[in-house]
């Protein structure tokens, strides 16, 4: 499983922003992006900088990229598709990486970070519809059922992570029985109602990859 590496934080104060590459530890008040300031090894003279058009939209990429966890060829590919369905392009890229199953395996808690949950699906953990699937960027369906494997549901870093349902819940588009460690795909989700993205300007990838 190809994966980028390094530490995680850092890739947050690189672009400015958060990125919940940390999971739930990224709501808390031990979330050093509130704390510091600025690209890592950089003088305030630097960050100053003006950047042009192009770094701003390369940065808008490289943000959502990261935040998903995946590799420049991967995430294209997606934007490639995202643009031959009908709609905002943006939006629609944002749907279908909301629509990985690592993403959905985060957002029931059965992992604590999108890069956590990405390796419970390629260590084999998660049933779709009663199969095992292994691909992270296997796409589900609405109607879908994503279970932890029978084997896999004493495992202490599901059990930890799901403890963060009863505190955030999951999202409206997701149905979630914590006792089963399983859940249902109600709906896809609507680009405003994924408020962690806020902080992303689709727009400007679009225009980044028109160029
Ligand atoms: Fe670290 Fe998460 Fe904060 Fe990013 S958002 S700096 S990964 S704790």
């Amino acid at each position: 499983m190809a994966r980028e590496i390094g530490p995680k934080c850092r890739k947050c104060r690189a672009d400015q922003t958060k990125l919940f590459l940390k999971g739930e530890r990224c709501h808390t008040s031990k979330c050093p992006i509130n704390k510091k300031s600025g690209k890592p090894g950089k003088e305030p003279r630097a960050r100053s900088k003006k950047m042009t058009d192009y770094g701003i939209q390369l940065r808008e990429k490289q943000k959502l990229k990261r935040t998903y966890c995946m590799l420049e060829k991967q995430f294209k590919l997606t934007f490639v598709e995202a643009d031959r369905q009908e709609g905002k392009t943006g939006e629609n890229l944002i749907v279908l990486l909301e629509r990985r199953l690592d993403n959905m395996v985060f957002r029931l808690h059965f992992g604590s970070s999108r890069d956590q949950a990405k390796q419970l699906v390629s260590h084999g953990h998660i049933l779709v519809n009663g199969k095992r699937v292994t691909i992270p960027s296997y796409r589900v369906k609405v109607g879908d059922e994503i279970k932890v494997v029978a084997g896999s549901q004493k495992m202490v870093v599901i059990k930890e992570s799901l403890k963060e349902y009863s505190k955030s819940g999951v999202p409206a588009w997701l149905n979630l029985d914590p006792d089963a460690m399983a859940g249902k795909v109600l709906a896809f989700p609507r680009r405003s109602e994924v408020t962690e993205m806020a902080n992303i300007n689709e727009q400007l990838i679009v225009e980044l990859y028109s160029r």
